[in-house]
C-alpha cells in the first residue's frame, strides 16, 4: 500500500508524530571572547563546554543548509540535530571559535553585515578570514549592509521598502563578490527585529529569514522569521540550554500568529495548535522573564496577554508544554517589538 494511502487509513498514527519529528534547533552566538559585552558573549572555555555537551548528549551539529533542505523536503534528520550560527562577524570567531569548531568538526554559519568588514574595522573579520573559514566548510550569509534598525520606520512607506531592499541587495552583492555564488539567500534580521513589511521584502527577493527568538524549526515554521535560541550571556548555562536543545517546536498554526511590530503596549496573542495530542494541557508561559498565566480557550487555542504595559523595544512571550511521549517540551516563542506611538 503506498505510504500516503496508508497514512490516510491510519491518519491518527501518521499525523501526530510526523508534525514534530523532522525538526532541528539553531543556536545564535555573537562573541566568543573574555573581553566583550557579557550579554552577547561566551568565553572560549564555555564555548568548548557547549561543543562537548552537544557531542556527548546526542546533539549532532549539522550544516544549516543540510538542516533546511531536510525539513523542507521532509527528509530524515538526525534526532536532536543542532545548527550553530554567529551574527555580526566579529574577529574573535576566527581567533577563538574557529579552532574549536575545527577540533569538534562542527559546521557553522556566520551572518555578516558587510560595511564594517569593507571598512576594515579592527574587531571585525576580514574577507580573507571569511574565505578561509568558508574553504573549511563554513557558510557566510547576509546580515544587512550596515546593521541598522530596519524595522523602526513606517513599514508601508515605499521609500523605506526601497531602502531596505537596497541594503539587503548591496550586502548580498558584496558577499557574492568576495565569497562566490555559494553564498545562500539567507538573511538574519539585525537585532532579530522583523516586521510584516520586511518579511515581504525577503519573500520578494527569495530569501529565508532568521530572527532571534526561541524555538525549533520544522516544516510548518515561518521561513521568513525562523527562531534561534540565544546561547550567550545568561543563556549560556548548560542546564537551561540543554532543555532548549531537547525541545521540539510547538506545531503552531501560523495563520493565527500576530503581526510584528505593534504599537499596542499591552499585546495579547491567541495561538492555535492544530495537533495537541502529544502536549500536556499545562502550559508554562512567560512574558519576558515573568511567569504568566495562559488560558486555553478551547481544545486547540490558548491566549496569553501582557499583564501590564510593555516599554517600547523588544519583548518575548514564551510558552512551553511538556510532551506526553517523552522527556521534552514543546516550545513556542513570540517576539514583540513595541513601537512608541
Ligand atoms: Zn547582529
Amino acid at each position: 500500500m503506498p505510504v500516503r494511502l496508508l497514512c490516510l487509513v491510519l491518519l491518527a498514527l501518521c499525523a501526530g508524530p510526523a508534525l514534530a519529528q523532522q525538526h532541528f534547533n539553531i543556536l545564535v552566538y555573537h562573541h566568543v571572547a573574555e573581553d566583550t559585552p557579557a550579554s552577547t558573549s561566551v568565553s572560549p572555555a564555555t564555548f568548548r563546554q557547549h561543543l562537548t555537551y552537544l557531542r556527548d548528549n546526542g546533539h549532532p551539529v549539522i550544516a544549516l543548509k543540510t538542516a533546511l533542505d531536510a525539513v523542507r523536503n521532509d527528509e530524515a534528520l538526525p534526532d536532536g540535530a543542532v545548527v550553530i550560527t554567529f551574527d555580526d562577524a566579529f574577529k574573535n570567531i576566527y581567533t577563538n571559535a574557529f579552532p574549536l569548531l575545527q577540533e569538534f568538526n562542527a559546521p557553522f554559519t556566520i551572518f555578516a553585515a558587510t560595511d564594517p568588514i569593507d571598512q576594515g574595522f579592527n574587531d571585525m573579520l576580514s574577507w580573507d578570514q571569511l574565505r578561509e573559514m568558508q574553504a573549511w566548510g563554513a557558510t557566510v550569509a547576509n546580515h544587512s549592509r550596515d546593521h541598522g534598525y530596519l524595522v523602526r520606520h513606517s513599514p508601508r512607506d515605499n521609500a523605506w521598502r526601497e531602502q531596505m531592499a537596497a541594503s539587503i541587495r548591496h550586502a548580498q552583492q558584496r558577499l557574492e563578490t568576495e565569497l562566490g555564488d555559494e553564498v545562500p539567500r539567507w538573511f538574519a534580521y539585525p537585532y532579530g527585529e522583523y516586521s510584516e513589511g520586511l518579511k515581504s521584502i525577503l519573500q520578494n527577493e527569495n530569501y529565508i529569514g532568521f530572527a532571534q527568538h526561541s524555538g525549533g524549526v520544522y516544516r510548518g515554521s515561518d521561513f521568513y522569521a525562523l527562531p534561534r535560541f540565544a546561547a550567550a550571556g545568561v543563556y549560556s548555562r548548560l542546564e537551561t540550554l540543554g532543555t532548549k536543545l531537547d525541545s521540539h517546536p510547538m506545531p503552531v498554526n501560523l495563520a493565527s500568529v500576530p503581526d510584528m511590530p505593534t504599537t499596542d503596549v499591552q499585546p495579547s496573542m491567541t495561538i492555535r495548535v492544530d495537533d495537541t495530542s502529544d502536549m500536556s494541557r499545562l502550559l508554562n508561559c512567560f512574558v519576558d522573564s515573568a511567569w504568566q498565566d495562559a488560558r486555553w480557550i478551547d481544545d486547540h487555542q490558548f491566549q496569553l496577554s501582557a499583564p501590564e504595559p510593555l516599554s517600547p523595544g523588544r519583548h518575548r512571550f514564551n510558552c512551553t508544554a511538556q510532551a506526553r511521549s517523552g522527556n521534552f517540551f514543546y516550545w513556542y516563542s513570540q517576539p514583540w517589538l513595541v513601537l512608541a506611538d
